[in-house]
């Protein structure tokens, strides 16, 4: 069976939304619920209080990065808030797939654009807040960024919207109201990518 024949059986999940509005959370329960491999990405930026090493990212330098960036080892890449990077590792993503999981990926657009060309059957799933006021209630309340990067991403999520509405690479897009119910909604969508 060739790579390809093999990665069939799995599905490669893409969650996107602006800062705040409750990816990591979904992402989480969804590992749960489905039994999911969660890829944990690769990421220049400095951990933030509480982060795990090889937890909530691999954490490395820029040399380190461009290091593994030119060997090929990244499915995704982008260079995005504050100058960071933040990549995907293929070689775990791949395996997952082999082995007939349903594959979870927590990227930014740029990224999104780069795994749909590579994989055009994966699904795409932005998600936003109720509102605006509530996107901020969210960011305020887990108390994680500093008032100017949180200012930076709450301005940015306009623009981040009609992005993601414009370029074509996400098929749905869920107001997450209630986590449960939107954890029910992606389910939903999983389950009917396998039954096709
Ligand atoms: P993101 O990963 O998109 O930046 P998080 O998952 O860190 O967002 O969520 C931001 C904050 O909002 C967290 O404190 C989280 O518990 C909370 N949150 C997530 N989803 C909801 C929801 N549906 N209703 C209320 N609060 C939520
Ligand atoms: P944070 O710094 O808050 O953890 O993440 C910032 C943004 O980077 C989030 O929108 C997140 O989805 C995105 N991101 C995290 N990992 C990756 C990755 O591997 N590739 C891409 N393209 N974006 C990522």
């Amino acid at each position: 069976m060739t790579k390809n024949e093999a990665e069939k059986n799995g599905v490669l999940l893409i969650i996107s939304g602006p800062s705040g509005v409750g990816k990591s959370t979904i992402c989480r329960r969804l590992e749960e619920r489905l039994d999911a491999f969660l890829s944990v990405s690769a990421t220049t930026r400095s951990p933030r209080e509480g982060e795990a090493e090889g937890h909530n990212y691999r954490f490395m330098t820029i040399g380190q990065f461009e290091d593994e960036l030119e060997r090929g080892a990244f499915l995704e890449y982008a260079r995005v808030y504050g100058g960071h990077y933040y990549g995907t590792p293929i070689e775990p993503v791949q395996q997952a797939l082999a082995a007939g999981k349903v594959v979870i990926l927590e990227i930014e657009i740029e990224g999104t654009i780069q795994v749909m060309d590579r994989y055009p059957d994966a699904i795409g799933v932005y998600i936003m807040a109720p509102t605006p006021v509530e996107q901020k209630n969210r960011i305020v309340g887990r108390k994680r960024d500093s008032a100017e990067a949180m200012a930076e991403r709450l301005k940015m999520a306009d623009g981040e919207i009609r992005y993601a509405k414009d370029c074509g690479a996400y098929h749905h897009f869920l107001v997450n109201e209630s986590v449960q119910e939107t954890v029910d909604a992606v389910v939903k969508i999983v389950s009917e990518k396998q039954q096709a």
